[in-house]
């Protein structure tokens, strides 16, 4: 592909990744432009605003911390593999945050909430926290037969919800399974 044909391909993802308020140095590795540009588009998509910055997440344990996190990152993670049939793994995990967000809007303040939201905030599951999940999580085994991660995809057992857990956590039931368990049952 010409310079300029991949240019044009590449802008309607890196401006749907500035309005899901991806990162500047995010958007440069997955459309592969300078970070520069990606601030500048960063700009464009966001009313003058200028690209996040800070320290990218690194704390695994986060994603299990909260009902909530374990849903949508079980969430995420499992239409991320299913977008990884059809795109390569930058617009793969575009596509599926997109797809994501909208579903996921409707927890929000804003019932007409869409993917496109005014700040990181306005996420459970920030791009920056998504990208680096699907980076970390890693079905695969090493040569001795150990995961790669420390977190997993579980069933849960009585509902079979698909849950993110820790993979020293024995307890798979999900959150709303683990509560209706410690309630009284209906008199018949
Ligand atoms: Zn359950």
């Amino acid at each position: 592909m010409k310079a300029t044909d991949r240019a044009r391909y590449q802008y309607p993802w890196a401006l749907a990744l500035a309005k899901m308020k991806a990162r500047a140095c995010t958007i440069s590795q997955i459309v592969n432009t300078t970070e520069a540009e990606a601030r500048a588009l960063y700009k464009e998509a966001n009313h003058g605003k200028s690209s996040p910055s800070g320290q990218q997440p690194v704390d695994i344990a986060w994603y299990t911390l909260t009902p909530e996190r374990r849903f949508q990152s079980a969430l995420l993670l499992v239409m991320y593999e299913r977008a990884c049939r059809s795109y390569p793994p930058g617009l793969a995990l575009t596509h599926a945050y997109y797809h994501f967000s909208c579903i996921t809007s409707g927890e929000w303040e804003d019932p007409y909430g869409t993917a496109f939201r005014d700040s990181e905030k306005d996420y459970q599951l920030n791009f920056a926290r998504a990208n680096y999940l699907v980076k970390i999580y890693d079905d695969q085994k090493d040569l001795y037969g150990a995961r790669k991660s420390q977190l997993q995809l579980v069933k849960c057992r009585v509902c079979g919800t698909i849950i993110l857990s820790q993979s020293d956590d024995a307890d798979h039931r999900c959150p709303i399974c683990i509560k209706s368990k410690d309630k009284p049952k209906k008199a018949e």
